[in-house]
């Protein structure tokens, strides 16, 4: 067992965040060793019950912890309102409005979980090699799958933002780059990045590149999901997303044609213009633990065996434990 976690050499040559600042030299405040609130009450399982599956299991996320994303710190780049697409764990989604409505999408309001799902269901059956495409209730859940290859596509919620984003994995390089696509914000939440983490496989190094691209913004404010829409149908015919003008009066109607058809068409658009920065941000995270978050600086223990880092709370290393000297081998490694 590490007192302070040991560093992988390659890790100390990327920037991690913002610190740069490797494992060992930070420090875990209590509170952080706090229990992991639960999300939602769709948890089946006891916080006992998570921490034992946690400990013999390398795959199965844990129920994730309140976002942090701060919606109010994040430039908004239309001339409307915040955005106010709907939440899917509200009760606007039910067991009784279980079809996407066309009425709904055509009058301009926003787009429900149902509707999304809907979409990528017609990408899925147009471009069956296409991953991901889940249904966005397996994120209120943390039930998402992994993916480590692309190509993948996956619409995310933001429950904090009221939010549909795009993410996208469209290479095979060794060490994963995700694009996110965003109709309203020039940053990736803390939550998207969470979910990224959840659903891309950083491979051996447990690293992400993840690069908000430069794309068309919306000027309404219900929006982002036609948009989500309009860029996902333009990534599985292979086509660029940056430098597209979408024909805003007339992609609702062609997402209803599309969905009531069956047919999946390409979204009316402008030429495409050259962009100088097709990149907004970039960013490289680390992704540890089995809750596949993406590492902030807190402090976590690396395993001698199989080299993960692990938070203590989630592995059940108690204090004392982690302030000997002792290695530590997690339950795979043992
Ligand atoms: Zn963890
Ligand atoms: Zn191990």
């Amino acid at each position: 067992m590490h007192s302070t976690p040991v560093p992988v050499k390659k890790r100390l040559r990327l920037s991690l965040n913002a610190t740069n600042a490797p494992p060992q030299h930070v420090s875990l405040p209590p509170v952080q060793l706090s229990p992991i609130p639960e999300v939602n009450e769709t948890a089946s399982t006891s916080k006992n019950a998570q921490a034992s599956e946690v400990k013999v299991s390398n795959s199965t996320p844990r129920h994730s912890p309140s976002a942090r994303g701060d919606p109010h710190r994040s430039n908004i780049m239309t001339d409307g309102d915040e955005v106010q697409c709907v939440d899917v764990s509200s009760s606007e989604v039910s067991a009784e409005n279980d079809k996407c409505s066309f009425e709904s999408i055509a009058d301009g309001r926003k787009l429900t979980d149902k509707d999304i799902d809907a979409f990528q269901q017609l990408v899925r059956t147009a471009y069956p090699n296409v991953k991901g495409l889940q249904t966005p209730l397996l994120q209120q859940c943390n039930k998402f799958q992994t993916f480590s290859k692309g190509p993948m596509l996956q619409i995310l919620h933001e429950k904090l933002r009221k939010h549909w984003v795009l993410v996208a994995l469209r290479t095979e390089a060794e060490q994963p780059v995700v694009e996110v696509y965003d109709s309203v914000y020039t940053t990736v939440s803390d939550e998207t990045m969470l979910n990224i983490c959840r659903i891309v496989d950083g491979g051996s190094d447990s690293m992400l590149t993840v690069r908000l691209m430069n794309v068309q913004r919306q000027r309404g404010n219900t929006d982002c999901g036609v948009f989500v829409c309009a860029y996902m149908e333009r990534i599985v015919r292979g086509e660029e997303v940056v430098g597209v003008v979408y024909d805003t009066n007339v992609f609702r109607p062609h997402l209803v044609r599309c969905l009531s058809s069956g047919i999946l068409e390409p979204f009316p658009c402008f030429t495409a213009r050259i962009c100088r920065k097709p990149v907004l941000t970039e960013k490289v995270v680390s992704v540890v633990c089995i809750c596949r978050k993406p590492w902030n600086g807190e402090l976590v223990v690396e395993c001698t065996g199989c080299g993960v880092y692990f938070h203590p709370f989630c592995a059940c290393i108690d204090d004392e434990y982690v302030e000997s000297s002792r290695v530590y081998y997690c339950s795979a490694c043992c």
